[in-house]
C-alpha cells in the first residue's frame, strides 16, 4: 500500500500540474507538513484527497488546493509575521510556518492563529506540538474577527472562514504593503476570494479572484450562526 509520504508527493505533483502550486517554497512546505497528523485519526487514509475534511464541531480543514492557493496569494517570505483567523486543526498554520519560519532560519517569522471553538484550540495545539511546529505557531482562543492587536501589525493576514466583508480591525492590523486574503460573501452558498493590499496611506485596494466555499466566520464582524 502507498505510504503517506508517497501520497503527499503525488498530491503536490497534481497541484503543480494544475498550476495551483507555482512557487518552490509552497511546494516544499506542502511536501513537508504531514496532513495525516492533523486530521482526525479515522480520516488519516483520506488525508491527501484534495477536499475539505471534517475536523469536529461542524468545521473542516480546507482542501489541499485552497491551502496552497492562499499561500501563493499571500506571497509569503521567510521572517514575516502572520495572522491567521480560523486555526481549525492547525494544518494551514503549519504550512505557513514552514515558509516564514523554516527550521534553522536566522530570521524566523511567526504565525499567530486565532480559533473561536475551544475544542479546536486544543486540537490545533496538540497537533502542532506533536509535529514540532509549536515554537513557530501560537494558537490563541478568541474572536479572530477582532484580530489580535497584541502582536499587530502583521505582514500578512488570512481568514479561513466566510466573512460579510473585510473586518475593520484586520485592515487596521495589517502593515502598509501587507496582503490580506479573505473569502467574502454569502456563507450558505459561495463567496469570492478577495486579495487586499494595504497602501502606504493606510487604505486598501483589492481584487476578487474566484468563487470559493468556506464555513461562516462568527464573531463581532462575522455572521450570526
Ligand atoms: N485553517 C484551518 C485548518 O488548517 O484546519 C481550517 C479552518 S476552517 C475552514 C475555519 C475555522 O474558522 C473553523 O475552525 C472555525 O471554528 C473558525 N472560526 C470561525 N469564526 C471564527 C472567528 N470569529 N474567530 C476565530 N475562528 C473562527
Amino acid at each position: 500500500m502507498e505510504g503517506f509520504e508517497e501520497k503527499r508527493r503525488r498530491a503536490v505533483e497534481e497541484l503543480k500540474a494544475q498550476g495551483v502550486i507555482r512557487s518552490r517554497k509552497v511546494e516544499e512546505a506542502m511536501l513537508k507538513v504531514p496532513r495525516e497528523r492533523f486530521v482526525p485519526e479515522r480520516l488519516r487514509e483520506q488525508a491527501y484527497l484534495d477536499t475539505p475534511l471534517p475536523i469536529g464541531w461542524g468545521q473542516t480543514v480546507s482542501a489541499l488546493h485552497m491551502v496552497a492557493l492562499m499561500c501563493e496569494l499571500l506571497e509569503l517570505e521567510e521572517g514575516q509575521k502572520i495572522l491567521e483567523v480560523g486555526a481549525g486543526c492547525g494544518y494551514h498554520a503549519a504550512v505557513i510556518a514552514e515558509i516564514v519560519a523554516p527550521k534553522g532560519s536566522e530570521k524566523p517569522g511567526h504565525v499567530y492563529t486565532i480559533e473561536i471553538v475551544g475544542g479546536l484550540v486544543e486540537m490545533a495545539r496538540r497537533n502542532l506540538e506533536a509535529t514540532s511546529y509549536a515554537g513557530r505557531v501560537t494558537v490563541i482562543q478568541g474572536d479572530g474577527s477582532l484580530g489580535y492587536p497584541e502582536e499587530a501589525p502583521y505582514d500578512r493576514i488570512l481568514v479561513t472562514a466566510a466573512a460579510p466583508g473585510i473586518p475593520p480591525p484586520l485592515a487596521q492590523q495589517l502593515k502598509p504593503g501587507g496582503i490580506l486574503v479573505i473569502p467574502v460573501g454569502d456563507p450558505y452558498t459561495y463567496q469570492v476570494l478577495r486579495v487586499a493590499r494595504k497602501r502606504a496611506d493606510g487604505s486598501l485596494s483589492w481584487e476578487d479572484l474566484l468563487s470559493v466555499a468556506f464555513v461562516p466566520l462568527r464573531g463581532a464582524y462575522g455572521y450570526r450562526v
